[in-house]
């Protein structure tokens, strides 16, 4: 799932990083949106990755080596990488982080530029066309409405579509590919 984002990983340490595959803009590109300046501050102790749920339940998702790579400029490596989608935004990681990194929405300024870069997982597309189309992050099947009259519950209720539409497009600005 995470690819090659591993802490493992060779790329983490600057003295391995193939300097073909560094891009030196990236780091500014990041550090040019809301709270990614906070990225220069990172000093790798770990925290972020040991205060993690998802890294506690991942062999591979580690917050600390994404940060890492932003910071060494490999763009490709870690706007490529599905690892970035795992990122639950619960926010432990920035309450904890000793140096007031904004961990989680750095990583958020991360998935903001893979999905310029037209890299978005299938889930999420599929999750902004079922809101888009219905209101609902889940298309809820006829058969469930059915049941839900036959055991004498009032109907969902309906959303505006046309609104949720316009804010989709308003805060995706058009980014996120149609199913
Ligand atoms: S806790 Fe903060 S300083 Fe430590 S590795 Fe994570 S982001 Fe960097
Ligand atoms: S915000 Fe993301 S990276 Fe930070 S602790 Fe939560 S799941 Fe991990």
């Amino acid at each position: 799932m995470c690819g090659a984002l591993t802490e493992k990983s060779t790329e983490t340490s600057s003295k391995n990083v193939d300097t073909a595959r560094v891009d030196p803009a990236f780091k500014r590109e990041v550090m040019n949106e809301h709270d990614g300046e906070t990225l220069k501050k990172c000093f790798q102790c770990g925290t972020c990755t040991s205060s993690c749920p998802t890294a506690r339940f991942s062999d591979c998702y580690r917050p600390r080596t994404v940060l890492r790579m932003a910071q060494l400029g490999l763009r490709n490596k870690v706007l490529s990488s599905s690892a970035l989608w795992l990122c639950t935004a619960c926010f432990t990681c920035t309450d904890r982080c000793p140096q007031g990194v904004e961990v989680a929405s750095v990583l958020r300024v991360l998935r903001n530029l893979a999905v310029k870069k037209g890299v978005v997982p299938q889930v999420f597309i599929e999750l902004n066309s079922s809101i888009n189309d219905t209101g609902y992050a889940y298309r809820i099947p006829d058969i469930r409405h059915r049941k839900r009259a036959e055991a004498g519950l009032p109907p969902l209720p309906k959303a505006n579509c046309k609104d949720v539409s316009k804010l989709l497009e308003l805060t995706c600005k058009g980014k996120i590919p149609k199913k």
